[in-house]
């Protein structure tokens, strides 16, 4: 490039000389170089746009469910190391983790964004009705395929400005591997992941742009997996020699199920029976039902998991069976999310607007809004407020992630950016449909634009990292710290799914995406976008 010698040279006498003593390890870029270099970043982020594309589509065409997200992996980590990055792979004794580092020294930044997908959610992209590729599989019915691609084609925009101005600076690259799972962030923790990090940016795709601070409104929760173990006879012959295990996993869904009454608005408690014994003439031995118990604040959760507990034991006592000790599988923290660094996030939010739909794309969002029959509003045209914390008297609980569990050891966002449809009921194949088409494509490319600004301040104004600092350490852990809902004795649950892969992988192998022979993948599959339903 001609003029980088001379855009270094500038960056460098731009160097502002007052800055506050933290920060004096550091220099501070000036505003105007650090606006250029932003301008900069989003037309690299443009240029790259066919990349992009490819890794949404790549990943979209995987589907792969938490913890089997091998191909994804293999993939990621392919593309990172093809550009520069050394990735340390099967993170925390988990398969599909990795950790991809480049640059050196101080700040650290780490990116995220989840990898896996949801089940049952097979769908054609770009086709405004229910149309699976693979009937009954799991496909991205989330839109988890478009994150890392927002995050690994912003580090490399910004990675190039960082070598060309030799800004220094480390970046990391993370997987959310089994976020449905909330199966594996805790882990990481553990792990030491975000020991060294000073700001930590996590994506995840939206129907607008939105950022926010403080705790928004959702749940933590603990995943707990509950076994029982009696004894066969037979169920006719001699039931009374039997003890059944599925008697005590409905006694403790009938328990709750009472309970849920009496338990605060924000609660939520929702099981499934993984395990219910193997066919009616056989008194069950063996029985299992697998618990979201979810809160708004880390003891509430604590006390919603004892209460699981006691469940267990009584429903295990009335059956005459034994609780097996209780697992552990997932885990999340309520979330909470950094000001600063939120406030700078939506400035860049501001800078970048939300993309240019075309006439195709608005035709989907809003054929998909007409098939779900809610107002048929299209797609996001304003961006949405900055968002502030929600006072736990007004929390109405609903979802988690276990990203809170990074965001209360280091300073943390998420970007959430436009690429899917709004009014859609998500984890459900409705919101795979937008999800390897134009509306995701140019969403993540949006994204990245955001991501990689944002980095930029991070990097160039080492007081933001000071402030972002103050506000964790004296604000948002002043009376609260950080205490793992995992136990010492527990494992991340890397088996969860295998099955389910084990009998569609096969099947999907022969859609997964080449783009060595199809720019996109709609042109693969030979949809025209967008296919609406044929009218009566
Ligand atoms: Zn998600």
């Amino acid at each position: 490039m001609s003029g980088s010698r001379t855009a270094r040279a500038v960056s460098l006498l731009l160097l502002c000389a007052a800055m506050p003593a933290a920060a004096q390890q550091r220099p501070t870029l000036d505003a105007k170089r650090l606006a250029a270099l932003k301008q900069e970043v989003a037309a690299e982020v443009d240029r790259m746009q066919v990349f992009t594309q490819q890794m949404v589509d790549q990943l979209f065409s995987f589907g792969e469910l938490g913890f089997q997200e091998f191909e994804s992996s293999k993939y990621l980590v392919g593309v990172l190391r093809q550009n520069g990055f050394t990735v340390t792979e099967h993170v925390g004794g988990i398969p599909t983790a990795w950790l991809a580092t480049w640059g050196s020294g101080k700040p650290v930044i780490a990116l995220g964004s989840d990898i896996d997908g949801i089940p049952q959610a097979s769908q054609k992209p770009g086709v405004a009705y229910r149309d699976p590729l693979v009937e009954g599989a799991p496909g991205h019915g989330e839109g988890h395929n478009s994150g890392q691609a927002v995050i690994i084609t912003a580090a490399i925009a910004v990675k190039k400005v960082m070598e060309r101005d030799r800004i220094p600076g480390t970046v990391k690259i993370w997987p959310g591997v089994a976020e449905e799972q909330l199966g594996t962030k805790a882990y990481l923790v553990r792990e030491g992941v975000f020991k060294d990090v000073d700001a930590n940016i996590f994506t995840h795709v939206g129907d607008n742009f939105q950022v926010g601070w403080g705790q928004e409104e959702g749940t933590g929760l603990v995943s707990a997996q509950y076994s029982f173990l009696g004894e066969t006879a037979h169920a006719a012959g001699a039931p009374w020699r039997g003890r059944s295990a599925l008697d005590a996993v409905e006694l403790m869904d009938i328990g709750w199920n009472f309970r849920r009454e009496h338990l605060r608005p924000a609660t939520r408690v929702h099981y499934v029976i993984k395990d219910g014994g193997d066919q009616p003439n056989v008194v069950p031995r063996t029985a299992m039902v697998w618990y979201y118990l979810r809160e708004t604040s880390y003891s509430r959760i604590k006390d919603l998991f004892e209460l699981g507990n006691t469940m267990a034991n009584s429903a295990a006592q009335m059956a005459g069976v034994t609780l097996n000790p209780v697992r552990i599988v997932g885990s999340a923290w309520p979330t909470h999310f950094n000001k600063p660094l939120a406030e700078a996030a939506y400035r860049n939010m501001q800078l970048v607007g939300l993309p240019t739909w075309s006439a195709d794309d608005q035709a989907l969002a809003k054929a998909v809004q007409q098939e779900l029959k809610v107002p048929p509003t299209g797609l996001a045209t304003t961006i949405e407020k900055l968002g502030t914390p929600v006072p736990d008297s007004m929390n109405r609980g609903g979802g988690s992630d276990d990203i809170g569990d990074v965001s209360w050891n280091v300073p943390t966002i998420t970007v959430s950016f436009p690429s899917n449809i709004p009014n859609t009921p998500g984890h459900n194949w409705v919101n795979a449909i937008a999800m390897a088409t134009p509306i995701a494509h140019k969403g993540a490319t949006a994204g990245a634009k955001v991501v990689g600004m944002t980095m930029l301040d991070v990097l160039g104004q080492p007081p933001l990292v000071d402030s972002a600092w103050s506000y964790f350490k004296n604000v948002q852990t002043k009376d609260q710290q950080y205490v793992p809902l995992i136990r010492a004795e527990d494992r991340p649950a890397i088996e969860l799914n295998e099955s389910i892969m084990a009998k569609y992988r096969e099947k999907m192998r022969p859609f997964y995406y080449d783009p060595t022979r199809y720019k996109t993948y709609l042109e693969q599959l030979g949809i025209t976008y967008p296919t609406l339903k044929p009218q009566p």
